[in-house]
């Protein structure tokens, strides 16, 4: 007997662990899956956005299930276990891909009004949706839109510890900044209408320090304003083997830190 079940073990452990792997959808893992389109996508959905925490591991195998979509998933789907026993490096480095997200954040970028009865900012996905100026492109960011304040009147404060690494006037970005994170996430701030102080490359910044004020700088020569409605187009940039700046939707990294906003009377 004992012979037997041992014999049906190493008959069937393989195709146990064939089943588990297709199970845990290992096979649309490969090493530069944190390159491709869906990844960039992070569509995270509620489920992960209203956690305290996000475990990267944890979110790298439940998107490697799910085909890169958890916005339609209910919460008794977590966690997905066990992890793919197949290409663990390429699921390291997707997991590692979400720690240079996830790990350094600390506050939603625009902090909460006490004072009350002004109009607080409001945001959707628009994500690769259709730019045109200086030719057709897809839109790398979220847009927190300012709704019915003036240039000026939004604190923009920095999600994250990290090092200045640009600032100054883009075409596009208008007044512009951007932080280094600590774990290499690079965090852009764009159409700024001032900065709330004389910022130079290399400086230290420090996750909830204000930054400047939201505007609708850009989309001209250096100075140029009122081309679009007032907010603050936020930016999420990785460093990869082939790109320098690799664009990811930060919405659901948005509707994360909802709930660490900073309250402040302005
Ligand atoms: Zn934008």
């Amino acid at each position: 007997m004992k012979i037997l079940v041992l014999l049906l073990l190493v008959l069937f452990n393989g195709a146990l662990f064939e089943f588990l792997d297709s199970y845990t959808g290992y096979e649309i893992l490969t090493a530069y899956t944190w390159e491709s389109d869906a990844f960039r996508a992070l569509k995270c959905g509620p489920g992960i956005a209203s956690k305290e925490e996000i475990d990267c591991e944890e979110l790298a195998a439940l998107m490697t299930r799910h085909g890169f979509n958890l916005q339609g998933l209910k919460k008794k789907n977590f966690p997905v276990l066990p992890f793919p026993t197949k290409r663990p490096k390429e699921f390291k480095r997707l997991a590692a891909a979400y720690h240079v997200i996830f790990d350094d954040l600390r506050f939603f970028p625009i902090p909460e009004n006490r004072s009350g009865g002004h109009a607080d900012i409001s945001y959707k996905d628009g994500w690769l949706e259709k730019r045109s100026y200086g030719g057709e492109r897809g839109h790398e960011g979220c847009d927190l839109m300012g709704d019915t304040e003036p240039a000026g009147y939004y604190p923009v404060v920095s999600m994250t510890d990290g090092v200045m690494e640009r600032v100054g006037w883009l075409e596009k970005g208008g007044w512009r900044l951007g932080v280094r994170a600590p774990s290499g996430g690079y965090f852009y701030y764009a159409h700024l209408a001032s900065y709330a102080r004389d910022w130079s490359e290399g400086d230290p910044v420090y996750a909830g320090e204000l930054l400047g004020y939201m505007g609708d700088s850009g989309y001209g020569p250096e100075g140029t304003t009122g081309q679009f409605p007032v907010h603050l187009h936020l930016g999420i940039y990785l460093r990869t083997d082939h790109y320098d700046e690799l664009s990811v939707n930060p919405y659901w990294v948005l509707r994360f830190l909802e709930k660490r906003r900073q309250k402040s009377r302005y």
